[in-house]
């Protein structure tokens, strides 16, 4: 199966295809896509787009899965699926996919959407250090923005805030692997961002 990522750090995608080959229970193959040249949050919203056009066009994936932080943004809620928030990442992301796709009756790649809350460093955490849950970043987040937890969260995993690509590669890799060996436990406590890829991935 070919599938492309779309994510935040070419770390993230080492880390979402281990995840998803898991729930897949496959070994994907990695889908020629688009070179996103800067990266974070705007970048993966706008190039979705682009990149889904591309995809069909050459028709070199059977699958795209995108994944994006929350950073501060209000979590995706079950009652979003049938009345999308327009300040939810999961729910603009969704909604951006099935525009782009709805232009594109013949399509026939599969799309899966997962939001890490509030960062992927709480992901590869999970294994070693449970204490950021999406349960306890809702209630971090109700007294507003904390970006200093989220710097927290690289140094513990990077021991940097400025990580190299090639550290920040190998702990991609390794936490992902440890993730795997019980997903899920990490499902149960990441449901709002990752439960739905993995539900997503589920259907494919
Ligand atoms: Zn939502």
């Amino acid at each position: 199966m070919r599938v492309a990522i779309l994510s935040e750090s070419p770390a993230d995608e080492i880390a979402v295809r281990i995840l998803a080959d898991s729930i897949l229970g496959l070994s994907t193959q990695l889908a020629v896509s688009h070179k996103i040249r800067s990266r974070g949050w705007p970048a993966v919203l706008n190039t979705l787009p682009a990149v889904i056009r591309q995809l069909h066009y050459t028709e070199s994936a059977d699958g795209l899965i995108v994944v994006a932080d929350s950073d501060d943004t209000p979590l995706h809620e079950t009652h979003h699926d049938s009345e999308a928030s327009v300040d939810c990442r999961l729910c603009q992301l969704r909604k951006k996919a099935v525009d782009v796709l709805s232009d594109l009756p013949a399509a026939t790649f599969k799309v899966a959407i997962g939001i890490a809350v509030p960062a992927i460093e709480a992901w590869y955490l999970f294994p070693t250090d449970a204490r950021l849950t999406e349960s306890t970043w809702r209630q971090h987040l109700g007294s507003g923005p904390r970006p200093d937890i989220r710097r927290n969260l690289k140094k513990k995993v990077y021991g940097t805030e400025l990580p190299s690509q090639t550290v920040e590669n190998q702990r991609a890799e390794d936490a992902a692997k440890q993730l795997i060996s019980n997903l899920h436990l990490f499902e149960q406590h990441f449901p709002n961002g990752f439960g739905p890829l993995a539900q997503a991935l589920r259907s494919w």
